[in-house]
């Protein structure tokens, strides 16, 4: 973690003063309303809008894959310093070495010696060409960006550093200063794969059964962090680059993922170890669930996945999750499966925020769960292009609005910007032009994504202490990393608006 100093408070006052925090009440200022002007001015033009909202601070990316986020070309040039293969099958994909030179080819020059194969190998590993006629046009978009996954592991796996080096750059591009991304380090997996045969149907007995090789998991998981940052600061040059522009000022912060579609014992292993690694290393802070929704696995264990994560909340009270839930739609299941997800999510594991939540509008008494969502303040992250992509939702078909009208905390983000070859801006785009946004409304829910986020400290959003610039703020956002995040947002945003 970075020294914060550079965002100190002092005579650096926030136009209005705090009130720009709290937008209900806010009016805008003159250049606010300059800024939004030009919005609408180029509301009509996806081109201009686009120039506009790629300068737009945009806050954090909280729902942010690291395995997702990179782009194809990123796992090839990995996979070729790794000494990997290409596999010339239909479709291709990163393999291990030795190459044979036919049906392995080396990835190290690919690109310049072959790049026919180098690009079927792009599309092979994204979503990039698979409705417009690739070789492989006949996989859904859900197929085809499900199974991305298996076919770029090989270089996914040793490379959690220049992952996270990328996740910087395309933030820092998007404008993006703090980045939530779901990432296990590989002892997890470790961990479940040798400890998912304790399992016995008992939380209590199981948990307790495996509970000795935790600290193991945590110092091993700490060790691996350890080195993939550091890497990733070497990539990224951040020695001679810190700041606070450009990747090495982007904060990033992980979330430990369980995977649904294993057997259950698999998942109550890998879920304990991801509330002792976010319990215990504050780079992590937030538990995640993963895999399609809709897979067999997914559906048949919903509950009681749902019924572990509560069991295991309560012995770790401190650690929030943020979990995938309803990203479904009609027809993709039976309909019975639409209306539990994000009710069970919230009520029964306790998750703070919700991925997805595409499917609200079929739960029982989703008026109801709207309400309890915006009473206690459940944030949506949406994921528009994703949605899209996956799903086939999108437009008018989304619940978007639905939440927005209910008063449910919304954010945008990028779910698997690499995989989906998109970024935040285009995000930001999408609501615009797609769902009627405008310049306020993406404001609040780019500041929205800090005060959601799970970083530590209080939130600047009426902190007595900074009510005004000066010494007492100084200590707080020195205190508070979340204010300090924030502050730093109210500031880029005076100086983005400052251009109008
Ligand atoms: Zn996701």
């Amino acid at each position: 973690m970075r020294a914060r100093t550079k965002w100190l408070a002092s005579g650096m006052a926030i136009a209005g003063g705090l009130l720009t925090l709290l937008p209900a009440h806010a009016a805008p200022s003159p250049s606010e309303a300059r800024a939004s002007a030009a919005f609408d001015a180029a509301a009509g033009d996806k081109a201009k809008l686009r120039l506009f909202l790629q300068a737009m601070p945009k806050g954090g990316d909280l729902h942010n894959h690291l395995w997702g986020a990179p782009y194809a070309e990123d796992f090839i040039a990995w996979a070729g310093e790794g000494g990997l293969c290409v596999s010339t099958a239909t479709p291709p994909a990163l393999i291990g070495g030795p190459c044979d030179g036919k049906a392995a080819v080396p990835a190290a020059g690919l690109a310049r010696r072959d790049p026919a194969l180098y690009n079927r190998v792009i599309d092979s590993l994204s979503v990039r060409n698979y409705d417009r006629g690739s070789d492989h046009a006949a996989a859904s978009g859900h197929d085809q960006f499900f199974s991305t996954f298996e076919r770029f592991a090989a270089a996914a796996v040793p490379n959690i550093g220049p992952m996270v080096a990328v996740t910087r750059e395309y933030a820092a591009q998007d404008r993006v200063s703090y980045v939530e991304s779901s990432a296990n380090p590989n002892a997890m997996r470790a961990f479940a794969e040798r400890e998912a045969g304790r399992w016995t149907g008992d939380f209590a007995k199981t948990y307790a059964a495996f509970a000795p090789g935790l600290p193991a998991m945590v110092e091993a998981s700490r060790k691996e962090m350890d080195a993939a940052l550091t890497e990733a600061d070497k990539r990224l040059d951040c020695a001679q680059n810190s700041g606070t522009a450009g990747p090495c000022a982007v904060e990033v912060r992980f979330q430990p993922f369980v995977e649904r579609a294993q057997p259950a014992g698999f998942v109550f292993a890998q879920m304990a170890a991801a509330f002792a690694l976010v319990d215990a290393d504050p780079r992590f802070v937030g538990v995640n669930i993963v895999n399609p929704e809709d897979h067999p696995v997914s559906l048949g264990d919903y509950a009681l996945h749902m019924r572990m994560m509560k069991y295991l909340s309560g012995r770790y009270p401190k650690v929030p999750m943020a979990l995938h839930a309803g990203e479904l739609t009609l027809g993709l299941t039976p309909p019975r499966d639409l209306t539990f997800h994000i009710s069970q999510a919230v009520t029964v594991a306790g998750a703070k925020r919700i991925g997805h939540g595409v499917d609200i509008a079929y739960e029982h008494d989703a008026p109801g769960l709207l309400k309890q969502m915006a009473r206690d303040k459940v944030a949506v992250e949406i994921n528009l292009t994703s949605n899209d992509v996956i799903l086939g939702v999108k437009g008018a078909d989304h619940p978007l609005s639905l939440y927005r009208q209910a008063g449910v905390p919304v954010v945008l983000s990028t779910d698997d910007e690499g995989v989906s070859r998109i970024d935040l801006t285009n995000e930001y785009v999408r609501a615009a032009t797609e769902h009627g946004l405008r310049y306020a409304d993406l404001k609040a829910m780019a500041r929205d994504s800090l005060e959601y986020a799970f970083l530590p400290g209080k939130s600047l959003r009426g902190a007595a202490e900074c009510a005004k610039p000066g010494a007492a703020c100084d200590v707080f956002l020195n205190k508070n990393l979340k204010a300090a995040m924030q502050w730093r947002l109210e500031k880029d945003f005076e100086a983005f608006e400052a251009t109008f």
